[in-house]
């Protein structure tokens, strides 16, 4: 079973040929849709096989509503929290180069409290694995995250978005971490001291890669997802899961990109629904299987709605 904490947003997207100027008014495409990257990655880990609960806040109208019908079609346990606000949304404009502008609100995201999440707390002690992401407040994932350590439940964070503040205790109470580039560069920055950009991290020397992240997280597994480069994994010496090497990459799958918005999400709700079927497995085969569900779930276009189906996977790359 995986427990996931995290946000629901209402999308709002535009295509138009180019983004918006201040004063300006233009016309485009609309499209409206499911996303806020909790709800991404627990239709992710439910369409990748698990028996998956989402833990999150919405407001009481519509946005919750939908959350509420989205969730139970895809047989997702759904825990929400009432909030006062709206349920979260995103303004996303996109232009004809696929460049986009986003504006979150948070809206009833923002009131997740740790008192829910303690009030969950037999839900996530009968989890194989909790994961949380960082469009919650701090203080509720971390709520969560120790009384999935108390239970002995694995849990993974994706500290993302890249601009969220990651404090030492989250760190701390984190099994796997899954930055991607931009992620790991300011997570490097305020933990370690180095200043390296999200787009030299791929270049980097292995070992050089590997001993970042024991600093970062020096009792932890760190997952740097590179995009269509693949990924990097670097074990703590005692937490190696059977691997015989404590780093090693992972190519990424070759598929035909149409839309890769959502991969990290794909991966993350893959991979926790991986560890949670063979959790003793060594590390490396939950890590492939997530990046083939990853893989396909850019060649369509959207995010929670692109997340691809157990039986597609299996079609595509085999068992
Ligand atoms: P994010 O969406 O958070 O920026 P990444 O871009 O690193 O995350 O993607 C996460 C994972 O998705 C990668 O580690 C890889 O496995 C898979 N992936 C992303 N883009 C591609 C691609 N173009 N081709 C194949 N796999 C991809």
């Amino acid at each position: 079973k995986v427990v996931v904490v995290g946000s629901f947003n209402v999308d709002h997207v535009w295509t138009t040929a180019a983004l918006p100027r201040a004063g300006e008014t233009l016309s485009g495409e609309y499209a409206t849709g499911p996303g806020g990257k909790g709800f991404n990655q627990a239709v992710a880990a439910r369409r990748a096989g698990a028996d998956t609960a989402f833990v999150c806040a919405l407001g009481d109208d519509m946005g919750g509503q939908l959350a509420r019908a989205l969730a139970a079609a895809d047989g997702i346990d759904l825990r929400g929290q009432r909030s006062e606000r709206s349920t979260g949304t995103a303004g996303v404009y996109v232009d004809g180069e696929g460049r986009n502008s986003i504006v979150i609100g948070a809206g009833a995201n923002a009131d997740l409290s740790p008192a829910f999440i303690a009030s969950r707390r037999d839900l996530i002690a009968a989890a194989d694995v909790l994961l949380a992401q960082l469009e919650s407040p701090a203080e509720a994932v971390l709520a969560a995250l120790r009384a999935a350590r108390a239970s002995g439940v694995i849990t993974l964070l994706n500290p993302a978005p890249a601009n969220a503040v990651v404090t030492a205790e989250l760190l701390s109470a984190t099994d796997i971490l899954t930055p991607n580039e931009t992620e790991f560069s300011a997570l490097l920055a305020r933990h370690v001291g180095e200043r390296i950009e999200g787009d030299a991290v791929a270049a980097l020397d292995q070992a050089r890669l590997h001993a970042l992240c024991r600093e970062l997280s020096p009792a932890g597994t760190v997952v740097v997802t590179l995009g269509a480069s693949g990924c990097f994994v670097s074990h703590a010496e005692d937490v190696r899961r059977g691997d015989d090497n404590a780093y090693y990459r992972i190519a990424a799958e070759p598929v035909r990109a149409i839309d890769t918005t959502g991969a990290g999400d794909a991966f993350n709700g893959a991979l926790a629904a991986a560890i949670a079927s063979a959790p003793d497995a060594p590390f490396a085969e939950p890590i492939r299987r997530a990046g083939r569900y990853a893989a396909l779930s850019t060649e369509r276009q959207g995010a929670a709605a692109s997340m691809p189906q157990a039986a597609d996977v299996q079609a595509r790359f085999g068992p």
